[in-house]
């Protein structure tokens, strides 16, 4: 059983009625409906709960954590931020979604300004094209996956060359976008995906679906042992030299 918890800001299902009207459950219960299965436990976090419901409990009981922020970077506080830090690098999964880019916990583990990039809102059609065919995350998936109407993300987007790029977006405006890419920070893997505009119902694209969910499986936890840092004894007898 793999346990993911979606953090979601919650804030436009909230404030804005053409957001409510997509996402009555909001955007983190779209993503809950889409993605709980036989061996996927999920439960749900939003800034509003006490510490913003990614308390120590939930964290250690976490494989994998996905994040949906956009307003509210700046709400969410540092000691959470230093939490979540500690257990990516411990091995917990870190799925960042669409305007995610921007959070501190992204750019904390990448260490670039995350939050630099193109944008637009102009209905455009996006086309999603596997740049990785090898790649577990695209597994399912066709030569690309076509969504009517998004939103623009366009290069440069400041993130530092990933260690593995699965998807390149084209938007009919004419720019591209690394829509997909993943990073290794101590035992933790990170999956970055773009697509998720909260105007627009890409959460319910079982194409969308199915690369986030296939994301939660590659970012699990590898149950490999925890680096040892520091001063070591050595582990044979080193002869004496004359
Ligand atoms: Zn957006």
């Amino acid at each position: 059983m793999i346990k993911v918890t979606v953090w979601n800001e919650y804030l436009h299902e909230i404030n804005n009625p053409v957001v409510a009207s997509v996402y009555p459950e909001g955007i983190h219960g779209a993503l809950s409906d889409g993605l709980a299965c036989e061996d996927v436990f999920v439960r749900t976090a939003t800034l509003a709960e006490p510490e913003h419901g990614l308390t120590e409990e939930t964290l250690n009981d976490t494989d994998v954590l996905i994040w949906w922020g956009h307003l509210a970077h700046d709400q969410v506080d540092d000691e959470i931020v230093e939490r979540v830090y500690k257990r990516v690098l411990a091995g917990m999964g870190l799925i960042v979604l669409h305007s995610g880019h921007a959070s501190k916990i992204f750019s904390k583990l990448l260490g670039t300004p995350t939050e630099q990039l193109k944008w637009r809102e102009a209905d455009e059609k996006e086309r999603i094209w596997v740049i990785d065919p090898s790649h577990p995350i695209a597994a399912g998936i066709g030569e690309y996956i076509e969504l009517e109407k998004e939103e623009m993300y366009g290069e440069h987007f400041h993130i530092p060359t990933p260690d593995q790029l699965v998807f390149v977006s084209w938007f009919e405006g004419g720019e591209v976008f690394r829509s997909g890419v993943t990073f290794n920070r101590g035992q933790g893997k990170i999956f970055y995906f773009r697509p998720g505009h909260e105007t627009y119902p890409t959460y319910y694209n079982p194409e969308i679906i199915r690369v986030i969910a296939n994301g939660v499986r590659w970012a699990a936890p590898s149950a490999t042992a925890a680096p040892v840092y520091g001063h070591a004894e050595p582990l044979e007898k080193i002869a004496v030299k004359a």
